[in-house]
């Protein structure tokens, strides 16, 4: 499939899990992709690649800028970034708070604010966020993640919102628990892993984890041609985990 022909993309946290899976997906349809990411060492040819910490303004601007100047130009933002955090809101002091918020939401800003002139000029102009279920489901031990990711899709909207007239959609996808490295680490940390891993697929409705390339499947739709209609949507991902 090339329906991606033409287009220029660029993929925060595309060395892994879900934005590696996205980075992939969208240059095996044709895109041009450039991947932004802390360590992007892994990532493969034909895909640009470039450093930076998306929590740093004049890195991210010089990495969107070198990003452009290797694509020809951005027409899809995939902001996808992210980092977790587990506990209440007493597990958790001001400067975790701060660390996370500062990554998973300023993050999105100020990747954003960096690609925003080069959408303008773009003639098919998509930012993709992914946010997940924690943004809606009230889950326990995740008050910072689930804050993050509640102003992600706060974000989303209003980004819609502003844009919109200028000729960028902005969506966001709301993945459920994804077989990704984040995940793979987390259930490593547990004092038995095999275990962990039985009871988190048992906790899913389809009995198994979303897959990084389900996730890419639904970012590339509402990042590509076919969802031209679509913006300020969130589009579950899940296996069914939203409203359990
Ligand atoms: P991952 O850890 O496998 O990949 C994340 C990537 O982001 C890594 O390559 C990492 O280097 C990069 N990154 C982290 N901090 C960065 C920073 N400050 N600047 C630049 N790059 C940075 O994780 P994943 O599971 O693929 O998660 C990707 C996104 O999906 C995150 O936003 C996460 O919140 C979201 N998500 C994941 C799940 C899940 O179950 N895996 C569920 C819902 C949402």
């Amino acid at each position: 499939m090339s329906d991606f022909d033409g287009l220029r993309a660029l993929v925060t946290g595309g060395a892994s899990g879900i934005g590696r899976a996205t980075a992939g997906l969208l240059a095996g349809r044709g895109a041009r992709v450039a991947v932004l990411d802390l360590d992007p060492s892994a990532v493969d040819e034909p895909l640009y690649a470039f450093r930076a910490d998306v929590t740093d303004d004049v890195l991210v601007r010089t990495a969107v800028e070198a990003a452009a100047d290797a694509l020809g130009g951005v027409d899809i933002l995939v902001n996808n970034a992210g980092i977790g955090a587990q506990g209440t809101v007493e597990d958790n002091d001001d400067a975790e708070w701060h660390r996370v918020l500062d990554v998973n939401v300023l993050g999105i800003v100020r990747t954003t604010r960096a690609a925003l002139p080069h959408l303008r000029v773009s003639d098919h102009a998509a930012v993709v966020n992914t946010c997940s279920i924690a943004a809606t489901a009230g889950l326990p031990q995740r008050a910072l993640y689930s804050a993050s990711k509640g102003a992600v899709l706060s974000l989303t909207l209003a980004m819609a919102a502003d844009h919109i007239r200028e000729g960028i959609r902005v969506n966001c996808v709301n993945p459920g628990t994804v077989d990704t490295p984040w995940v793979g680490r987390l259930l490593d940390s547990a004092p038995d892993p095999a275990a962990e891993r039985a009871a988190l697929r048992a906790r899913q409705p389809t009995g198994r984890l979303v897959t990084a390339a389900e996730v890419a499947a639904a970012i590339a739709y509402l990042a590509g041609p076919h969802s031209g209609a679509t913006t300020g949507t969130s589009l579950a991902v899940d296996g069914g985990m939203q409203g359990l």
